[in-house]
C-alpha cells in the first residue's frame, strides 16, 4: 500500500496540482498512514456470490463511439485527476472551471485496444456528459504477485466523480465495496460475475446525472444500473455523492455535463469497443 501511495502521489504531482496548492488540498500520505483513515469506509461483508457470465455488444445506430480500436482522438490527458477526499474534490472542481487546460493523450493504442499507461495520469473523454447509457470492454491483465487493490485496478468515473470500479475480483480478496463492478465504497455488487484475468469483459451502464438547484442545493441525486458481462450487479442504485478514498461521500455542486475519466491507478488495464448514448 506504501508503493500503492507513492505512485498516487507522484501522480497527482504529473497532474500539476502543486501549482494550486492554495485551492487543492495537499494529502500528506506520510501522516495519513499513522491512521490509515481509508479503512474506516473499506466494508467487508457481505462477500457477494459468483455467478458465470455472458456476452458482449455491437453500438447501435445513434453510439457514440469513443473508441473503435483505431485510436485516441476522442480522448485527453486531463490536467486535473480525481479528488479522494471531499475538500479535494471541491478544489478540483474549482480548479478546472477556471483552467480548461488539457493534453495529449498519453495512453498506449495497441492491437486495437487501449492499455493504461502507468504513472502518467488518467484518461478522459474530450466532450461532457450528463445521462448515458454506457458499454466498455475490459481486460484486467494476470499478473503475478499482485493482490487485492494492487491486482489490475482501473476504473470508469462517470463526471470525473462517480466511478464503477475495475479491478481483478475472479479470485481476489478485497473489500467488497471496492471490488469490480462495485460503486467504489458506496455499493457492493449484488453478485460477482467476474472472469478470470487475462480474459475481456464488459459492463453496460446506465448512468443518471445529479442535478443541483441554482444555488447549489441538491435537487436529484445520481443513479447507476451496472450490467457485468451481462449480469445486473447494480439496480438503479442512488450514490451518496463523489466516489472517494477517504471519508463520507456528500454532493457537491457540479456543472450538469463533465467528461467520462478512466482511471491510472498504476496497472496495465485495456480497453476496447467503448461508445454510449446519450440519454
Ligand atoms: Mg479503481
Amino acid at each position: 500500500m506504501t508503493i500503492l501511495r507513492s505512485t498516487l502521489s507522484l501522480m497527482l504531482l504529473l497532474t500539476g496540482l502543486s501549482v494550486l496548492a492554495q485551492e487543492i488540498p495537499v494529502i500528506d500520505w506520510e501522516e495519513l498512514d499513522k491512521t490509515s483513515p481509508w479503512k474506516a469506509t473499506e466494508q467487508w461483508e457481505p462477500v457477494p456470490q459468483k455467478v458465470t457470465p455472458g456476452f458482449f455488444t455491437t453500438p447501435p445506430s445513434d453510439a457514440i463511439i469513443l473508441f473503435d480500436g483505431r485510436d485516441l482522438s476522442q480522448w485527453h490527458n486531463p490536467k486535473y485527476p480525481y479528488g479522494v477526499r471531499m475538500d479535494h474534490v471541491k478544489g478540483i472542481l474549482a480548479a478546472k472551471a477556471k483552467d480548461t487546460e488539457v493534453f495529449p493523450p498519453t495512453w498506449t493504442v495497441k492491437d486495437g485496444t487501449i492499455i493504461v499507461k502507468p504513472g502518467t495520469g488518467h484518461l478522459e473523454t474530450n466532450q461532457a456528459f450528463g445521462d448515458v447509457q454506457l458499454h466498455i470492454e475490459w481486460l484486467a491483465p494476470v499478473d503475478e504477485g499482485k493482490k487485492d487493490q494492487g491486482y489490475s485496478n482501473s476504473g470508469v468515473f462517470f463526471m470525473g466523480l462517480y466511478e464503477v470500479q475495475i479491478l481483478n475480483s475472479y479470485e481476489n480478496k478485497t473489500y467488497p465495496n471496492g471490488q469490480a463492478g462495485s460503486l467504489y465504497k458506496q455499493h457492493i455488487p449484488l453478485v460477482n460475475a467476474s472472469r478470470p484475468p487475462g480474459e475481456w469483459q464488459s459492463y453496460d451502464i446506465v448512468f443518471d446525472a445529479p442535478e443541483f438547484h441554482d444555488d447549489g442545493q441538491l435537487k436529484a441525486p445520481a443513479y447507476i444500473t451496472v450490467f457485468h458481462n451481462g449480469v445486473l450487479i447494480q439496480n438503479h442504485v442512488e450514490l451518496k455523492g463523489p466516489c472517494i478514498y477517504i471519508g463520507e461521500p456528500s454532493y457537491t455542486q457540479h456543472p450538469a455535463k463533465l467528461p467520462l475519466l478512466l482511471q491510472d491507478h498504476g496497472n496495465l488495464v485495456r480497453y476496447r469497443n467503448i461508445w454510449l448514448r446519450e440519454l
